[in-house]
């Protein structure tokens, strides 16, 4: 029986409650499933809220995993984590705790208002790119790889957290 692995890149962020802990709870959950390896995963990194200034600093990380399941399977799991990490929060119908988006998916594009691959913002976005980076120096999203993309963005302000890759397990 041959079964395919792809590798998928995943962006995880948030700036309300304990984000180190919804994001290492998240991937333990994708890395229970018994079709996902969650395979490497980037230091954390503190950034500046980006879009809406007024509001807390996020955390961001990105991961690489290796899974059977289709993109759309990736993302149903990926929506159930965030939907646990907001069950954490008591604030109720507030705001995500966790975002995950997928950036990349191997073998994969597509234009989907459910799921668009290569994420279309992911490379405009230095808090995605620093973490990408650092697992992916050399995965090419739309052309160009992630080291490439992150040296044409202003990544001002973005901190690494802590080194350690074992923050999540
Ligand atoms: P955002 O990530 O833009 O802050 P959401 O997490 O609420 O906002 O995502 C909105 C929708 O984007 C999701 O319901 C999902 O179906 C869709 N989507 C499209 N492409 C992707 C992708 N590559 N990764 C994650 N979600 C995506
Ligand atoms: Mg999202």
């Amino acid at each position: 029986m041959t079964q395919s692995f792809k590798r998928a890149w995943l962006g995880l962020g948030g700036n309300i409650g304990d984000v180190e802990r919804a994001m290492a709870q998240a991937l333990q959950s994708l890395n229970a499933h018994p079709a996902v390896v969650v395979e490497l995963v980037s230091p954390i990194y503190k950034t500046p809220p980006w879009g809406v200034e007024d509001q807390p600093w996020f955390l961001n990380c990105c991961a690489q995993i290796k899974t059977s399941l289709s993109p759309e399977e990736v993302l149903e799991l990926c929506q159930d984590a965030e939907r646990q990490g907001k069950r954490q929060r008591n604030v109720r119908w507030g705001p995500r705790t966790i975002d995950i988006d997928i950036v990349a998916f191997e073998d994969c594009e597509q234009i989907e208002q459910r799921l668009t691959i290569p994420h279309p913002r992911a490379t405009e976005r230095a808090f995605v790119m620093v973490p990408l980076a650092e697992i992916a120096p050399h995965l090419i999203i739309a052309g160009k790889s992630a080291k490439q993309w992150l040296s044409q963005l202003d990544d001002d302000g973005i901190e690494m957290d802590s080194s350690d890759r074992s923050w999540w397990s």
